[in-house]
């Protein structure tokens, strides 16, 4: 039997007024009920207020360590199945292409020997057309006078002496607190 609101100020004693409080008490004299319950929940409190606090039980560190070790591993682990999951996957994307060519190639051998050769036609052309290019540069340099070869040898030398007498400074000639002269 419930009797409120006796039995609910029984839960929350601490927010009552003063008149309040005086009522329950005086309720709490009258009816037998109530007082049970105040006293079940007296006892229930007062063993919550002398229960020790729970520590840690022994080894709780080490323990603790070992699973986030072990939740590492599995982390790797993991992240290796992936990488080789992404592996495999690659291979049999590109497995079908790779089939594909050496298939052209088996079934068709002339053609795709012919394309290659055709390739390699292309490729003697360009080499003729740099060395006709270059036929004609070292010509225009031979129609040059004996004279301007001599004052551009000259000229050139220069600026090698000139750009290793710099990089020899540069590397080499720095006085003891380190500032080039
Ligand atoms: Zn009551």
């Amino acid at each position: 039997m419930k009797h409120p609101p006796f039995d609910s100020w029984l839960f929350d004693q601490e927010s009552l007024t003063a008149d309040e409080g005086e009522a329950l008490r005086q309720h709490l004299a009258e009816c037998g009920e109530c007082r049970a319950l105040a006293e079940a929940l007296g006892a229930v409190e007062g063993r919550m207020l002398a229960a020790e606090p729970v520590a840690p039980e022994p080894g709780f560190v080490s323990r603790w360590q070992l699973r986030l070790a072990q939740a590492r591993a599995k982390r790797k682990r993991r992240q290796t199945w992936l990488i080789l999951a992404a592996t495999v996957g690659g291979a049999l994307i590109l497995a079908p292409f790779a089939g594909l060519l050496l298939w052209s190639v088996l079934s068709s051998p002339t053609e795709v020997a012919l394309g290659w050769l055709e390739r390699l036609q292309a490729l003697s052309v360009g080499v003729q057309a740099l060395r006709g290019f270059l036929t004609v540069v070292v010509r225009a340099l031979q129609d040059v006078n004996a004279l301007w070869w001599v004052a551009m040898l000259l000229g050139a030398a220069w600026i090698s002496g000139l750009w290793a007498g710099l990089l020899y400074r540069i590397a080499f000639k720095t006085i003891p607190n380190g500032v080039s002269k």
